[in-house]
């Protein structure tokens, strides 16, 4: 059995009132208007207060583009992208990339270096094998199958130089894989669209992983809800927790979104890349918020990797506001890291 959740049924951020002001846009104007589209397998968003109408079509373009150019870039569901290309050489020579690519990489190798190589952009194999790339299965592999593939898995055999924008890897059958990162990236590019254009007030959105700047339509902070898993459950209904913020980027990363289940285990598009195995600790889900979206992306995945003890550890001495919501014999624990705790409103 296969399940796969979009952010708008699982656990997840949400912007607190989001239906409110999608419904709201025509009846109120003072509703921030949106843009909003498809794109990496989910939806986008881009809220902006105080939206000319003379900017709107320029806007929508340039967040086309910047789309484009991330998916062309590093989409390994495109078989004509940089990274389809770079993958399915067997070349140990240098190999030019895009600006975007080099850059993302960079930054996923520095979270692999932080992280002993629990996030690892060459996770690829591994993440194909156990049918969460671009062909689907529900075959649990064998020992000596992961034995072999961790073979082809170390980022350590991965080497970016963001002078010349090229990467090498040191063995042909090395394959990367920015999945975890490169959503927040695009995150990112989006909110540089929209500050090009000159504003200061907005909020960007892929699938729940957000970017936010200045202020909402009511001029308050922007206010983002971390949902409660027992949210909207029968007889419970905890509030989801709500962060005020006024700049920042924030991600989820989580078991539950992609999987499968095979003779009643579960098996989760979060690799350790460690043991070649899925992950199979208590936490269910992790939040990040950090200064951009792509840190907050890799940082989530790298923390759902770690666990809740080794994890919430390195979030501290990294200093990440962080929070963990972990499965318990009833229920869910929540736990929030100290930078987490100092953001956190009651909703
Ligand atoms: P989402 O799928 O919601 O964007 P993530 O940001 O956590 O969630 O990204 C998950 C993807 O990251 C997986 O589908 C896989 O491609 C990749 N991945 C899985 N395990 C790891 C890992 N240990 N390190 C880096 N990337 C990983
Ligand atoms: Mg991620």
């Amino acid at each position: 059995m296969r399940f796969k959740l979009t952010n708008n049924n699982s656990i997840g951020v949400r912007l607190i009132g989001f239906a409110l002001l999608v419904v709201g846009i025509s009846a109120c104007s003072r509703e921030a208007p949106i843009l909003n589209g498809a794109t990496m397998g989910t939806t986008y968003s881009v809220i902006v207060p105080s939206l000319k109408s003379s900017d709107q079509e320029v806007l929508q373009s340039l967040v086309e583009a910047a789309l484009s150019r991330v998916n062309t870039a590093m989409s390994t569901y495109q078989a004509d992208s940089s990274i389809s290309r770079f993958n399915n050489s067997r070349t140990t020579d240098w190999f030019v990339v895009p600006t975007d690519f080099a850059y993302v990489t960079e930054a996923a190798l520095q979270i692999a270096s932080a992280t002993v190589g629990a996030f690892d952009p060459t996770v690829g194999p591994l993440v194909s094998r156990w049918g969460f790339g671009k062909d689907q299965s529900d075959a649990v592999p064998e020992a000596d199958e992961i034995d072999g593939l961790l073979e082809q898995v170390g980022y350590k055999s991965l080497q970016v130089n963001i002078e010349t924008n090229s990467l090498r890897k040191s063995s042909g059958d090395l394959q990367v894989d920015l999945n975890a990162i490169a959503k927040g990236y695009a995150v990112d590019l989006l909110a540089e669209a929209v500050a090009d254009l000159g504003y200061v007030n907005f909020l960007v959105e892929i699938g729940g992983e957000l970017r936010v700047s200045g202020k909402n339509s009511d001029a308050q902070a922007w206010r983002v809800g971390v949902e409660n898993p027992t949210s909207g459950a029968a007889g419970k209904d905890d509030p989801p927790i709500g962060l005020l913020l006024e700049s920042g980027g924030v991600a989820t990363s989580g078991d539950y979104r992609n999987a499968f289940e095979s003779d009643g285990v579960r098996y989760s598009h979060i690799i350790d890349p460690r043991s070649g195995y899925p992950v199979s600790h208590k936490l269910a889900s992790v939040t990040v918020v950090a200064d951009t979206a792509m840190y907050a992306d890799a940082w989530a995945t790298a923390l759902m990797v770690l666990g809740p003890d080794e994890g919430m550890k390195l979030a501290e001495s990294h200093g990440l506001a962080s929070y963990f919501i972990v499965r318990a014999d009833e229920g869910f624990v929540t736990f929030s890291s100290a930078e987490f705790a100092k953001l956190a409103r009651s909703p």
